[in-house]
């Protein structure tokens, strides 16, 4: 039984895939998907050793070992060309590191048609990574869970990504788009925090004004989009 947020990473994995789940922790994403029959193989890649015990545990106690392969490797190390992995997932981690992830080993992409990303933060990065790196944004959701709001981007091989403005890398084009509830509520919680940074770095003895013209902009921008709906 997968969590919201893991179950929303799944619904994207394409029947009859073989797929890399990076950063797998306990396999829950791989196991859940080829118990249901919809991953045919693929890899379970995680590069600390505790995690790496708790995969392999999970997958020997489904009886998957003969579909699903727990690696210690960092990153994409974990994918070796004979798998023919064709989906990655990386899910539960910061921006900055999925970006880092993808950048450092990319050849082991050759196959790869389809990412499935779910950054905790720091979402502008791998939008941008993907709009350089020849990948294409198919679509975007934000789900709520647990008082925390994770973004799912799904992007797929093509040569000629659509190239996004700052705006929409910052906010998601299709999320901007969609502007639901829960997009609203992530951004006003932004809105707000970013304020009260505002007021401490204004009351500080010596103010720093690059900062504070870096959240004037942050705020207006935010502002900016909160007033386009509703
Ligand atoms: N993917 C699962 C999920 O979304 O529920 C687990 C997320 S867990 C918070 C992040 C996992 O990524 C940790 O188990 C951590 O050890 C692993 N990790 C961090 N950096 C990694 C890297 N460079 N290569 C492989 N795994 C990594």
């Amino acid at each position: 039984h997968l969590s919201q947020r893991l179950a929303t990473v799944a619904s994207y994995v394409p029947q009859g895939a073989r797929l890399a789940d990076i950063g797998t922790d306990h396999a829950y994403l791989p196991v859940n998907l080829a118990k249901r029959g919809i991953i045919v193989g693929g890899v379970a890649g995680e590069v600390v050793p505790g995690p790496f015990k708790n995969a392999q545990h999970e997958i020997n106690q489904e009886g998957l070992d003969d579909k699903i392969t727990a690696r210690l490797a960092n990153g994409l190390q974990a994918i070796k060309p004979t798998d023919q992995i064709d989906t990655v997932a990386i899910a539960g981690m910061g921006g900055t590191l999925i970006t880092q992830i993808l950048t450092q080993d990319f050849d082991r992409l050759a196959g790869v048609q389809r990412l499935i990303l779910q950054p905790n933060v720091g979402e502008a990065n791998v939008r941008q990574f993907l709009m350089t790196h020849g990948f294409q944004l198919m679509t975007e959701q934000i789900v709520s869970e647990d008082g925390h709001d994770y973004e799912i981007l799904v992007a797929d091989r093509n040569t000629q990504p659509q190239q996004y403005t700052a705006e929409e890398l910052r906010f998601g084009p299709y999320l901007l788009a969609e502007h639901n509830a829960i997009f609203v509520a992530k951004w006003q919680r932004e809105l707000d925090r970013a304020q009260v940074v505002l007021h401490q770095v204004q009351s500080a003895h010596e103010v720093p004004a690059a900062k504070v013209a870096e959240l004037t902009e942050k705020i207006a921008e935010i502002k900016e989009v909160l007033q386009r709906v509703g």
